[in-house]
């Protein structure tokens, strides 16, 4: 055997940049918006518009046009490496964070061990949107040195249901981010106030198309613009919606004004409680109208590639459903469960919520469209055929 021939495979050299990401995902309706290529590009060329209708990334230079950059023509190729839908993105991150791609079987992604948690702390607890958990966990890996801040989702100061990106450095700002808003909130950006304040120990919390950016640019070996992330909180997501839900539907119908919301979740049915008391309930079905453009060909209802990723579909709303996927997300869990920060129980226990996990995960995964990466398609299902409409009832003599 010739020297050539027994010397393994060259990996192919990656020369995507701006013009192939512009060309095959932000065009194309497969960019979801999560940030991912605005915050890692090292010439800060990427802009993005945090608001309703928006919620894409877009060239700050116009010498090529849009739709081409400069600094990808000279060889920088970052963008398309941070992409969490370019190309093979579900492989990638897969291989990066489990050594394998997932079974056809595994419309939920890989995972250790499957969870109901909830936070020891009774007011960790009451904040948090269902257990808790993802409050306690940034608590936890501040005061245990995993990280220096985490990434989530706050609030404008006039506005509590107008989500922005912000950064939490102590447990004070962790608890006034708890909770969940419905709108689309790209955590990534707060990268930039980390780096301002001299941060690069941190946590991202996010819905998948977020958390699987930092698994596919390690794997794609993006560099140190990877480098900040250290842990990855996954929220489960069938989708967001625009700000426009709020004074169209809710209170043009149902006269639910947004500035007397105080909580909001979505278990089949859209729930909001008011400050007067009131609870009600709207069907989903009534808010399809208003969801957001780049949630509508996504493939990942449970955040498939973070640390630890979680959910609310439990029987109850007071328990996180708590995936652990990855070797340091077991590590953390157990330790805390160890130390009592939170309660345990096995998820299999909920059938319910075993059972709406995969199919929530398959109905998310049939939203992908046949142009792009087969991979999220692998092993889905088709949708059941509607029974054959019953025989017409025979007319009358
Ligand atoms: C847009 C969205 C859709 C969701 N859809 C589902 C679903 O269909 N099924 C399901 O089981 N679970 C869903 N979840 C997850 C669920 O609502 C809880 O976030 C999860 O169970 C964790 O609960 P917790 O009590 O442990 O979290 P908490 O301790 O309350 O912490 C929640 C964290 O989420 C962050 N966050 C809040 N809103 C946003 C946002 N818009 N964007 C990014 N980060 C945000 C907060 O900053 C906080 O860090 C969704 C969450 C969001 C944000
Ligand atoms: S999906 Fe994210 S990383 Fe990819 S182009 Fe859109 S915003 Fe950028
Ligand atoms: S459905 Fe959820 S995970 Fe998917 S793009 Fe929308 S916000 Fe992101």
């Amino acid at each position: 055997m010739t020297l050539t021939e027994s010397a393994p495979p060259k990996a192919e050299r990656w020369t995507a940049q701006w013009k192939e990401l512009y060309a095959e995902v932000v065009t194309t309706g497969l960019c979801t918006g999560c940030a991912g290529c605005v915050v890692t590009c090292p010439h800060d060329v990427i802009g993005y518009e945090h608001s309703e209708g928006k919620y894409l990334p877009f060239h700050l230079e116009e010498e090529l046009g849009l739709d081409n950059c400069i600094h990808g023509e000279k060889g920088c190729t970052t963008c398309t490496r941070a992409c969490p839908r370019f190309r093979a993105w579900e492989p990638a991150a897969d291989m990066h964070l489990f050594g394998r791609v997932r079974e056809p079987e595994e419309m939920g992604g890989i995972w250790r061990a499957l969870y109901l948690t909830r936070a020891s702390d009774d007011m960790v607890h009451k904040i948090g949107q269902d257990g808790g958990l993802v409050s306690a966990m940034l608590i936890w890996l501040m005061e245990h040195d995993y990280i220096e801040a985490a990434m989530v989702s706050g609030v404008e100061p006039d506005d509590a249901w107008k989500a922005k990106p912000v950064l939490a450095r102590n447990t004070a700002e962790v608890l006034a981010t708890a909770g969940s808003r419905y709108t689309y909130c790209a955590n990534p950006l707060a990268l930039r106030d980390a780096k301002e304040q001299g941060l690069s120990r941190l946590a991202l919390v996010g819905m998948g198309c977020q958390t699987s950016s930092p698994p596919t640019m390690w794997d794609r070996k993006a560099g140190k613009v990877s480098k900040p992330f250290l842990f990855n909180i996954g929220l489960l997501c069938s989708k967001t919606f625009d700000d426009a839900i709020f004074p169209e539907l809710f209170e043009a119908k149902y006269g639910l004004k947004k500035a007397d919301m105080v909580k909001m979740n979505i278990k089949g049915v859209f729930q909001i409680w008011m400050k007067d008391g009131s609870f009600h309930e709207i069907d989903l079905k009534e808010c399809h109208k208003w969801t957001r453009e780049g949630c509508k060909n996504c493939p990942d209802f449970s955040a498939e590639h973070a640390d630890v990723s979680t959910g609310g579909i439990g029987e109850d709303n007071d328990w996180t459903l708590t995936i652990v996927r990855t070797e340091l997300g077991e590590e953390v869990i157990n330790r805390m469960i160890a130390d009592g920060s939170i309660i345990a129980r096995p998820a299999q226990d909920d059938k319910e919520a075993m059972r709406l996990l995969r199919l929530l995960s398959i109905v998310s995964r049939r939203r992908w469209p046949e142009f792009a990466d087969r991979a999220p398609s692998v092993g889905v299902p088709p949708p059941k055929k509607k029974a054959d409409a019953p025989a017409p009832a025979p007319a009358a003599p």
